[in-house]
Formats: C-alpha cells, structure tokens, sequence
C-alpha cells in the first residue's frame, strides 16, 4: 500500500468553510421555517457586468467559428492581457513579464508552497486566510498541530492593541511571510508605513513576502497602498497574488494573477520569476481563454467603471452592518465592530465569549450566518467576522434581525 502523505495527516479538523456550512444545514434540518440569510463565506452575489458577460459570450461564441477558434494559449496568460493588468494596476512599477495569469488567487498561493518546498519557514498572519496555513502543512512546510497552531508556523497576531500590524521582531531571518492587505478576516488595510517596515523587514533578513491583495478594489482611501510595488524595495522582496474574484464578480468564474518581480532572487542569485515561469508552463497551462477575454474587459473604461460601482456597492453593505453592530444591544454588551471603509468585512469582538458560541447564538436566534473568527487563527477567538457580500434586501433583513439580538 502507498503511504498516506503526512501533510495531510497532519491537518487538523475540518477546513473552517465545510464546518460553518454542516452547522448551518443541521440548524436548518430542524427549524425547517426559519429563512437564513448568510453573512458567512466571501462569497460574490452580485451579476456580472453585463459588459464584461457579453465580451466573454462573444470570444466562447467564437470560438465555434474557424477565424476565431483557439486551443492552448501562453501557459503565462494573453499577453495582451499581462500588458494591460501592467498598465492599469502597475504603471512604473511592474511590466508583462512580471505578470502571470492564473485561475485565481488560492490556486497561485497553493502553487506558490512549490516554488519554497518543504524547508522553507513560514510567519502568517493571525488570524489569516486558511489557505496560507493549510498549504503549507499539505507541502509539508509545516508539522503537526500541538493545540496552539503547527510546528514551524510563526503565528503572528493581529490584533485592535497592536492595531493589526504584528510584531515583526518575532519572524526569523530567511521566512516566507504571508500578509494579507486589506486584511480577511480583519479587514484592516496596512498603510505606506507600516508595508515600510514590512518590506525594510524583509529585505533585511532574507524574507519573501507574499503579499494577498485580493481586496485591493475596495481601498477608497487615497493614502493607502493597493499594491505592495508602491513600496520602494518591494520588487527584491515580493510576490504579489491577485484575482477578478472579488472586484468583477468572478468567483465562479476564475481569473487571477500573480506578479513575480525580475529582481526577485532565491539564496543562490537564481531568478525567481524563471522558476514560477517553470511552474505556470509545466503544473499549470493557462487560465480559460474566455474568462481572459472576460478580464480584459474588465479593464477596459466601461469595465472599471462597473468594477468600481460593484465593490461600492458591498463597501455600502458593509457599512450598514458596521451602524447595527454599533446599536445599544451591542455597545452594552461591550461589543466592538471594526470596519475601516477598504474591505469586504466587518469584523467584531464580544469580550469574554468564544467565537463558536456566537455564532451559534445569531444562528438561533437571528438566523443569521456569519464565520467564527477562532476559524482563522486563535488570535481571531472572541471575534465574528461578518461579510458584505449579499443582496441589499438580505443584508437589510440581517440587520433587522442583528438589531434584536439580546446579548
Ligand atoms: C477570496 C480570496 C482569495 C481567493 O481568490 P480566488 O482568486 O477566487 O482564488 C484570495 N485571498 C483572499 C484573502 C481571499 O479572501
């Protein structure tokens, strides 16, 4: 028989999404009335653009036609839209060689553990995006799980008394940081200063950073970054991973990028950017040729624009939530919503109660789903995250029923 690879005999539980949803269907199993509204997982609600949706129906109609049919493309991605992802987002600051196309964001984080194997050491964010921590345990970056977090994973909190920019004196010389701004679960977005430290940090001590901007599109405010590369030294010691997930829509369908600087450099002097190139072209082979054409649309004039409006839209949800969470059944209890206006989520902290309970407790009575913030770390214990993402008339709803939440 074949051995069972100890990366995943090592993982913990159950991934936090799979344990949210059994909860929900077994409260929904016996109270078969109750109407749930989720304010759960990060998932997209809104339609897609109708002018990025007809660019996409067009290439896939074409693509039945002689002229305009396509087989593989560059496993890199198009490059005219490497070009434009360069142009919009990175002026001066990356060109198309530095930009890879991918599926999306999770996939390029899975992929990225390849490039580093099994030695290499890890820092996270706590709490953090699951997908940092369980890919590295699955790559074999990490051991077992001794109660507090695995072996070999610096965990670093993020919390309201370090305003959730962590200590970085904690992480050791040669680590692979993962830094997620703005932040999910916590929704914080770093400023020039802090991503100063981080990349001073790292440059100083042989970090990489990989640097999950996947939230970018909701940064309203003008002094804050949306990309590391607007921090001078980022390019010696970043990987920026990117998606059309959360701007256009495109859970479902599947779009995002990575950007691997050329100054980029392992141990050795060797190229980063040439061993990425080495894993998009022989693990991966390119992303959909319908969903690109989808993101080059998305860039045009008329696909920002709706971009733009779509994210307003969840930043308009997410304040609704933030007023309810700030109602007297709430401040009484000495409950705190932060919500700073950049991101998706509202994340909040009950004193002196266990996330689970929580969430249980606005699951019964509220009927309301929401993510444990323990979920993502034990620095996210005692807090709720509560997501954006949701039609209007739900979130209302969600409200209305927070609103009477005895506490
Ligand atoms: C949603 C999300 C992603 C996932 O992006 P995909 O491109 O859909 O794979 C990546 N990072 C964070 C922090 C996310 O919340």
């Amino acid at each position: 028989m074949i051995k069972r690879n100890t990366g995943f005999s090592n993982l913990t539980a159950g991934y936090l999404f799979p344990e949210v949803a059994r909860r929900r269907r077994e409260y929904a199993a016996g109270h078969p009335d109750a109407k749930i509204i989720s304010l759960g997982i990060g998932n997209t609600t809104e339609p897609l653009s109708p002018h990025i949706a007809k660019a996409m129906s067009d290439y896939a109609l074409a693509l039945s036609t002689p002229e305009g049919y396509s087989g593989y493309g560059d496993e890199q991605g198009n490059s005219a839209l490497r070009s434009k992802i360069a142009e919009v987002f990175y002026p001066r600051m990356a060109d198309a060689s530095e930009i890879f196309i991918s599926d999306g964001a999770k996939c390029d984080i899975a992929r990225i553990q390849t490039l580093f194997g099994s030695k290499v050491k890890v820092a996270v964010q706590d709490p953090a995006y699951p997908v940092y921590v369980d890919g590295s345990v699955v790559a074999g970056a990490a051991g077992k799980n001794n109660g507090n977090g695995y072996e070999g994973i610096s965990y670093l909190p993020c919390t309201p008394e370090n305003e959730f920019f962590p200590d970085l004196s904690k992480i050791e010389k040669n680590t692979l940081i993962y830094f997620c701004s703005p932040n999910n679960p916590t929704g914080a977005t770093a400023t020039k200063e802090q991503l100063k430290k981080l990349v001073d940090f790292a440059n100083e001590n042989g970090c990489i950073i990989i640097y999950d901007a996947a939230y970018f599109a909701f940064i309203r405010d003008k002094n804050l970054p949306k990309t590391i590369y607007e921090i001078p030294g980022a390019k010696t010691c970043a990987i920026e991973v990117n998606s059309f997930s959360k701007p256009a829509g495109f859970t479902g369908v599947r779009l995002g990028w990575s950007v691997v600087p050329n100054e980029l450099k392992f141990e050795d002097g060797s190229s980063v950017n040439r061993d990425w190139n080495r894993v998009m072209t022989t693990l991966f082979n390119g992303a959909s040729n319908i969903a690109q054409a989808g993101g080059l649309a998305a860039l045009d004039e008329q696909g920002l624009k709706d971009m733009t409006a779509q994210v307003d839209y969840y930043l308009e949800n997410g304040r609704l939530i933030k007023n309810v969470l700030e109602g007297e059944n709430f401040r009484s209890a000495g409950v705190v919503a932060y919500f700073t206006g950049n991101g998706p989520y509202v994340w909040a902290k009950f004193p002196g109660k266990a996330s689970w309970d929580i969430f249980d407790k606005i699951l019964d009575e509220c009927h309301v789903v929401t993510t444990p913030g323990s979920g993502f770390g034990p620095a996210g214990e005692s807090f709720i995250r509560f997501s954006s993402f949701g039609h209007r008339a739900d979130i209302e709803e969600a409200c209305k029923r927070l609103s009477l939440l005895k506490l």
